[in-house]
């Protein structure tokens, strides 16, 4: 299936010299998107996975439906202040400034094997600050899930822990 032609570039956004890669279009493709969920779901229904965690936002939409197959439970990674429970958090990198990422405390169970799902990875900061909240938990991170993988980037380099996965590469 070609996914790159169901994927919308929008030059310039957010701002100038990025291309943002629009899901949207993917995800109101029946095909499209049912491709994605079940490349996905063969590709860990060996493994014991016991969460799937989402990150804000992209990666609930095909982290809830994966974990759905997988048999697992899903848990979503958000920015500061949405949680409304007792939360652990850490802060990373942007390009300009920081950012913060929070889960609850009692999400998932020490011990939990976890799978990350995000819709893209870019630098790869975002994904390694999730890995690092999971740390905080005692879990392990068996894996990452990327739709997409702006490879130029060397967003792999920064997840050296465990196996990564990408569907489309630009
Ligand atoms: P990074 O932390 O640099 O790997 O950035 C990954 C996060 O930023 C993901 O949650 C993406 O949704 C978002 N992102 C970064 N670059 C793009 C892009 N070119 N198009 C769409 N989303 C992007």
């Amino acid at each position: 299936m070609d996914l790159k032609s169901i994927i919308r570039d929008i030059p310039d956004f957010p701002k100038p010299g990025i291309v943002f890669r629009d899901i949207t279009t993917l995800l109101q493709n029946p095909e499209g998107l049912r491709y994605i969920i079940d490349h996905f779901s063969d590709a860990y229904s060996d493994q014991r996975i016991d969460y799937v965690l989402g990150i804000e936002s992209r990666g609930f939409i095909f982290g809830a439906p994966l974990a759905y197959k997988l048999g697992a439970g899903f848990v979503p990674v958000r920015k500061a202040g949405k949680l409304p429970a007792q939360t652990h958090s850490i802060e990373y990198e942007l390009e300009y400034g920081t950012d913060r990422l929070e889960i609850h405390k009692d999400a998932v169970q020490p011990g939990s094997q976890i799978l990350v799902v995000d819709d893209l990875i870019a630098t790869g900061g975002t994904a390694a600050a999730t890995a690092q909240l999971i740390d905080q938990l005692d879990c392990r991170v068996i894996a990452f899930a990327f739709v997409i993988e702006l490879s130029g980037l060397g967003g792999r380099d920064k997840l050296p822990g465990a196996p990564i996965k990408t569907i489309i590469k630009y």
